[in-house]
């Protein structure tokens, strides 16, 4: 007769807790966090934490804003050790990598082989397992969709550590949820994705200024067919007949033959931007010169300033990939601004339908309140199948909110009336974004039949409920938190 394991047996040290933060520093656990490499080890995790009712949340780059990774009950698994390239066609442009390879590595590896990944977020440090964990979105994903969509094959690893292949073809249901399952199905272990060719190393950029919210959608609508990215920025200090005054970005990849450093400009080296601002300043002081500006009549400032230079300089230019996808990482900690508080970003997604009076309605309910985002970022989307998906036909605005020891609660009262706002006009909400999301809007947000089978697949692939982070517990069992 064959015996059971005897999984109790199954012995795993277990390390001091530290103290692990949110991106927006808003949130923290002090959890254990173990760092494993390998699949065995993993299996090995799994194992213990099945039979001694561990909980345990997948960390990757920790570049999701709120309690995404973070786990007060349990462990934490870091998966930025896991983190070889495995393979590379430079025929079909397909890499294949384990989870825990930041999108910084990928783009390094890919673009002086003239390769690009198809989607990445504003930051280059999330990795690839957290990146698919909420179906990142670039400011391309009008055209080509979220990560998921392209990514051709990944195996991944369910509670009982049994590994499975999945595909658009292939395990589906599994495809389609554990992309946008937010680490709460199994641990994304190789995951192969289609990489963009790309003609040069440079793009064009043409700064287009906008004087309301009406004109940036009609601007995004008359240019996003001829552009391969496109983001707004907008002043959300601006009132009345200007609210949702700003600036669009639109980025056009840039011919061989009209880049004046090709095929220099593919090399890493010609990528990355100065250490040092004017050559003398090192770039990881400058959040302290933003430092006075970190307050509403600073910030006032800071976005009137940036909305006339807008105008003063409309001259379209030439800009490296990495510098223009990843702008914000140039200015190391910008985030300290926030201290000795913190921040929160709130994103909605709404369908263009209802996307123009809700976002007006949106920035003055920030402005009746006083409380008002210091950075407001506009860009469009399309809907997708992921099953948890965020995405709509129309428009999101990410909005940074400064959380301060006076004003949190004010903050949360402000970001549920505009959950009011955001459930009449039918939109949406992020998981990596999210900081503040509660069970009855999710309920309301997200269409009854994906939550049914989210929480069916969920019971199936991790029946003793073994992967939990703190934003599963708030948003989906918040009675047992
Ligand atoms: C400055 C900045 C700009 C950003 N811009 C964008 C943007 O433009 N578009 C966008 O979509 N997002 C953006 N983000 C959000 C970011 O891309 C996501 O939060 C992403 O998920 C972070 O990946 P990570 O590796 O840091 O994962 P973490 O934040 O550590 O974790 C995210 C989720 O992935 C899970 N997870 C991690 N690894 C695995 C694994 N191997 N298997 C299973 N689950 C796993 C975690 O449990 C968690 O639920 C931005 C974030 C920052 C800080």
């Amino acid at each position: 007769m064959n015996k059971k394991p005897d999984t109790k047996s199954i012995s795993l040290t277990i390390p001091a807790p530290e103290k692990v933060l949110a991106w927006g520093m808003s949130h923290f656990s002090k959890s254990p966090v173990l760092r494993p490499e390998s699949e065995l080890e993993l299996k090995r995790i799994f194992e213990y934490a099945n039979s001694n009712k561990l909980k345990i949340a997948f960390r990757g780059g920790g570049c999701s804003y709120g309690d995404a990774s973070l786990n007060k009950d349990g462990i934490i698994l870091d998966m930025q050790n896991y983190n070889q390239i495995m393979s590379w066609d430079k025929q079909t442009g397909i890499i294949k990598v384990q989870s825990g390879v930041t999108i910084q590595k990928l783009w390094e590896f890919s673009i002086e082989e003239g390769f690009w990944p198809p989607v990445v977020s504003g930051t280059m440090f999330p990795t690839l397992g957290g990146a698919l964990s909420m179906n990142i979105h670039g400011k391309n994903n009008f055209a080509v969709g979220p990560i998921g969509e392209h990514v051709t094959e990944f195996r991944f690893m369910t509670a009982n550590g049994k590994i499975i292949r999945c595909s658009k073809t292939s395990n589906k249901d599994i495809f389609y949820s554990a992309i946008s399952g937010f680490g709460m199905l199994g641990c994304f272990l190789d995951i192969s994705i289609k990489l963009k060719k790309i003609p040069s190393g440079k793009m064009k950029i043409t700064p287009v200024p906008i004087a309301n919210l009406d004109e940036m959608i009609a601007c995004i609508e008359k240019e996003y067919k001829s552009s391969d990215y496109l983001v707004g920025w907008v002043d959300a200090f601006a009132t009345g007949k200007s609210t949702g005054r700003g600036l669009i970005h639109k980025a056009v990849h840039l011919p061989a033959s009209e880049d004046p450093d090709f095929p220099e400009s593919l090399k890493v080296k010609n990528q990355i931007l100065p250490t040092k601002f004017l050559g003398v300043i090192p770039k990881k002081f400058m959040w302290l010169f933003l430092l006075p500006f970190s307050n509403n009549p600073g910030m006032r400032l800071v976005n009137f300033v940036k909305f006339i230079l807008g105008y003063v300089s409309t001259k379209p230019y030439l800009q490296g990939h990495a510098e223009f996808a990843f702008l914000l990482d140039y200015v190391p900690n910008w985030k300290f601004i926030y201290k000795p508080g913190s921040m929160i970003q709130y994103q909605v997604f709404i369908p263009k339908e209802t996307a123009s009076g809700c976002f007006k309605e949106i920035f003055k309910t920030c402005q009746e309140h006083n409380i008002i985002p210091f950075l407001a970022v506009f860009k469009k989307h399309r809907p997708d199948q992921f099953l948890l998906t965020h995405s709509v036909d129309g428009y999101s605005m990410a909005m940074d909110f400064p959380v301060t020891g006076r004003n949190k609660n004010k903050v949360w009262d402000l970001v549920y009336k505009l959950d009011e706002i955001v459930i009449r006009c039918k939109g949406k909400f992020y998981f990596a974004k999210d900081s503040t999301l509660r069970p009855e809007v999710a309920e309301k947000v997200f269409p009854k039949e994906s939550l049914k089978k989210f929480k069916a697949l969920k019971k199936r692939l991790d029946p003793n409920n073994i992967f939990q982070t703190d934003l599963y517990k708030r948003i989906f069992t918040p009675s047992k938190t």
